[in-house]
């Protein structure tokens, strides 16, 4: 017998199966908050249960709800609700654009504890990026009051296909230097180097795989298809489905800035005709920058929308009518609730622009429950899916007896 599958599309094993990590995902995900309901849910005895959790209380890991007994499933006493313990650890987050980055200290429950955005710049490389990293790291634990053996595990968002069996970027186009670079092993050591804590497991995804991740489960736990569509320097999109990040077999799926939309513009990728190349916030800083517009980035553009530059707004909504026509494909094919626009372009004139194309090209049965609307978290989507990847990492059932056994408990 196999239990449901959980908040994260995770399958819970039931019986003597059952071990420490399934009941820590039971009570995570909120299908079972008392002993009963462990009880119930995995078939364990009441004493095995109870044992089981006694280790994830040893370990910090749970705690006694706040909220009083609660009438149990199993009859009898009302019992005391369990709850996870988010304040035992912290993890760090880090995200990376062409020409900044944001780095925060985040609890494991995905508040913000400490932030910081500044000037780093991708093309210096991996070496010098991943360095300054670690020191803003160690800066950030400072702020937050946390130490750094507190800090369970580090995720990177970056602006490029990652594979994620390695964590490697994997021909980047706009990460010149960062092609099959160890980033793992050199933002664990950067950490180290500013901090004296020993290695943490470091995750690295797509920012927009993360961000979609940040937003979905922050804004939408509901929603099973979920589409984040990220228009900056470049395009990407993250796809959720289930609860969990779709990346296709390769870590490829979503990348479609490089569809091919037919114009004649040269691609970073070094393609001509890519969506990315006529439609990402580079190719409007471009165009803008030939009508003599100073801009030659995609946040450059933001400022200008942000200060109602008219030349810039109508770029946009064009550059949203093309992002839009490809939407219409990604629409038809995974008929998602929510497509959420991120990135320096999203606003009113791209939103306006991609909703002309969108709804003129995709079936209405694909559009007729689909919600098109603006990032919720903003700059903060990816420091909030990065932080949410490294937890649901640390917690996932098939690592936690391991790390409880490491723990002595
Ligand atoms: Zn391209």
């Amino acid at each position: 017998m196999t239990g449901q599958p959980g908040r994260t599309g995770r399958a819970t094993r039931s019986g003597s199966q059952a071990g420490a990590g399934d009941l820590l995902e039971l009570v995570r995900s909120g299908r079972a908050t008392t002993r009963g309901a462990l009880q119930q849910a995995t078939g364990l005895s009441r004493a095995t249960v109870g044992q089981r959790l006694d280790r994830l209380f040893r370990a910090g890991w749970l705690r006694e709800g706040a909220g009083g007994p609660v009438g149990s499933p199993l009859g009898g006493r009302p019992s005391i609700t369990l709850e996870f313990d988010g304040e035992h650890a912290v993890v760090l987050a880090a995200d990376l654009d062409t020409r900044h980055a944001r780095a925060a200290v985040l609890s494991l429950t995905g508040e913000i504890l400490a932030e910081h955005g500044g000037v780093l710049v991708i093309e210096d490389g991996p070496d010098v990026v991943l360095g300054e990293l670690g020191r803003w790291f160690a800066e950030l634990l400072e702020k937050a009051g946390r130490r750094a053996d507190e800090v369970g595990g580090i995720g990177l968002a970056v602006p490029g296909p990652v594979d994620s069996e390695t964590g490697r970027v994997v021909q980047p186009p706009i990460m010149p230097g960062w092609d099959g670079y160890d980033i793992r092993g050199r933002l664990a050591g950067a950490f180290g180097e500013h901090t004296g804590a020993a290695p943490v497991p470091v995750l690295v995804d797509n920012d927009a795989n993360l961000m979609a991740y940040g937003e979905q489960r922050t804004g939408y736990p509901d929603c099973s298809a979920f589409v984040l569509v990220k228009v900056s320097t470049g395009i990407g999109a993250g796809v959720v489905v289930d609860g969990s990040v779709f990346r296709g077999v390769d870590g490829g799926a979503g990348d479609i800035g490089h569809i091919r939309v037919g114009a004649d513009a040269l691609c970073r990728c070094g393609s001509y005709g890519c969506l990315a190349a006529v439609a990402s916030g580079g190719a409007v800083a471009r165009r803008l920058a030939e009508t003599g517009v100073p801009a030659a980035s995609g946040s450059d553009v933001r400022d200008l929308l942000a200060s109602g530059h008219p030349g810039a707004a109508a770029l946009a909504r064009e550059a949203g009518r093309q992002v839009g026509d490809v939407l219409a494909t990604v629409v038809t094919l995974l008929n998602p609730g929510v497509l959420m626009i991120a990135g320096d372009l999203a606003g009113t004139p791209f939103l306006t622009g991609v909703r002309e194309l969108l709804y003129q090209r995709a079936l209405p049965r694909s559009t007729a429950h689909l919600d098109v609307m603006t990032s919720r978290l903003g700059e903060q989507a990816g420091l909030v899916g990065a932080g949410a990847l490294v937890v649901e990492h640390l917690y996932a059932p098939e690592r936690v007896e391991e790390r409880l056994l490491a723990l002595g408990v």
